[in-house]
């Protein structure tokens, strides 16, 4: 079996194929977490960001349901899996806190925690005076609490995750970009620029990066997303005293709004938070006057923070905000979308693609599998997706 990709997808595919038996390889173009996996803000969040559980159902039936139920579980999964493998990755399982950003978004929160709970997720619902006193700051208005999500470090995860895929047999190699892949024989032949290689089953696992150094490698990945530049950054430690007042209990906290608040401590008590802005044009700057602005106004202890560490990553965005899962051909697998939810997702997405390529029947799985479907003036639609991210943030004053 061979795996292109070695984030937190292609890793887990490939430590779940090994323990089912398979002999794997696993080609990573950089290093491992180089992509997203590496760059995240290590939000560990058993839900999606855009779609909610009884729509999934709804479009997929029962393999929806079983869909449902693999997210709601993928927090605890992951916390679980690094505990077994013994992966060190500062993991705080916290717990997931979304306040509302306003009354009508609470209202959102009350459908969506019913929804949730219904698909055996432990969701609670917080008033106000609740999210108050978890986040230190009255700005929300309650919200979803999930007390299976936390956080973690992300490249640590990630290289935790090979160290454990090498101990079950795993072939990693760094620096080996898949150039192309053709289908001979029974199997598949991939292609990079020292040799090739033969496969019985493969998995591509570039998602958002598939055409970051090879623009051609399948068109039909990466031109059913745009990547979106999401902005990370990382503040000198806080101190003891504004940590009891403002996030006492270290949540991972992710908002209700388009133009997402988002913030976390990492293990040496710096806050990670980011944001986007337009453009690429003194970005960092921009970031960090702009992150830096917003968390003041919620958090008036934070205005003096010094952002010391900013980095950027991409994105993937669908159409229809949905992950999509294709067989792209006889033993072929990926998936491409996280639209900005994909660290536990993708792990646990790994065991699912692991049983795919095993030869599981679809039924047995929680993967809907659907069809590529590439966005229509891809190259326009990449340029113009910033531009309608900022209308969303807009609607963020009206409901
Ligand atoms: C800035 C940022 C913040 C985020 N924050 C969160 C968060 O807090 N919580 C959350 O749930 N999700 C978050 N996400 C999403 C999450 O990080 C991703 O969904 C997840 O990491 C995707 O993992 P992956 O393995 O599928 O892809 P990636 O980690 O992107 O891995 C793809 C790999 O493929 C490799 N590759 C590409 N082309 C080739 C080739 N031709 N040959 C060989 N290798 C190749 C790349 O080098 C890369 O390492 C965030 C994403 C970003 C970018």
């Amino acid at each position: 079996m061979a795996i292109v990709g070695g984030g937190l997808s292609g890793l887990s595919i490939a430590l779940h194929l090994a323990a089912r038996g398979s002999q794997v390889l696993l080609l990573e173009g950089a290093e491992v977490g180089w992509g997203a996996s590496g760059r995240n803000n290590g939000q560990v969040i058993p839900t999606l960001s855009a779609v909610e559980p009884d729509a999934i159902v709804k479009r997929y039936s029962e393999a929806g349901e079983r869909f449902v139920r693999l997210i709601a579980q993928s927090a605890e999964f992951l916390f679980r899996l690094a505990e077994q493998e013994n992966i060190d990755c500062e993991a705080e399982q916290t717990g997931w806190l979304q306040p509302a950003h306003s009354p009508g978004r609470v209202r959102l929160s009350e459908r969506r925690v019913e929804a949730w709970r219904r698909f055996g997720s432990p969701a609670e619902l917080l008033d106000r005076a609740s999210v108050t006193a978890m986040v230190g700051s009255s700005f929300w208005h309650g919200g979803m609490f999930n007390p299976t999500g936390g956080h973690i470090n992300p490249l640590a995860l990630t290289r935790g995750l090979a160290d454990a895929c090498r101990r079950k047999g795993v072939r990693i190699h760094e620096r080996t970009t898949v150039t192309g892949y053709r289908r001979e024989g029974d199997g598949w032949r991939l292609l990079t620029r020292d040799g090739s290689v033969k496969a019985r089953a493969m998995a591509l696992a570039t998602n958002a990066y598939t055409d970051a150094s090879v623009p051609h490698l399948d068109p039909r990945i990466s031109r059913s997303i745009v990547p979106l530049l999401s902005w990370q950054m990382a503040t000198d430690p806080i101190g003891e005293a504004v940590r009891a007042r403002i996030l006492p209990g270290r949540q991972a906290v992710s908002d209700t709004r388009a133009d997402l608040r988002f913030f976390r401590y990492d293990a040496r008590n710096r806050l990670v938070t980011g944001g986007s802005v337009l453009g690429i044009h003194d970005a960092e700057r921009r970031v960090v006057q702009h992150v830096s602005k917003r968390m003041a106004e919620a958090f008036p202890d934070m205005a003096q923070l010094r952002v010391t560490h900013v980095w950027s990553g991409r994105i993937g965005i669908t159409r229809d905000r949905y992950p999509h899962i294709h067989r792209l051909g006889p033993d072929f697998w990926s998936w491409v979308g996280c639209n900005g939810r994909g660290v536990a997702l993708a792990v646990a997405f790994g065991r699912e693609l692991a049983a795919a390529i095993d030869g599981a029947p679809a039924s047995e799985l929680a993967l809907p599998v659907t069809d590529v479907d590439p966005l229509p003036f891809h190259p326009v639609a990449r340029r113009i997706a910033p531009f309608v991210l900022a209308w969303h943030k807009r609607r963020d004053h009206t409901n």
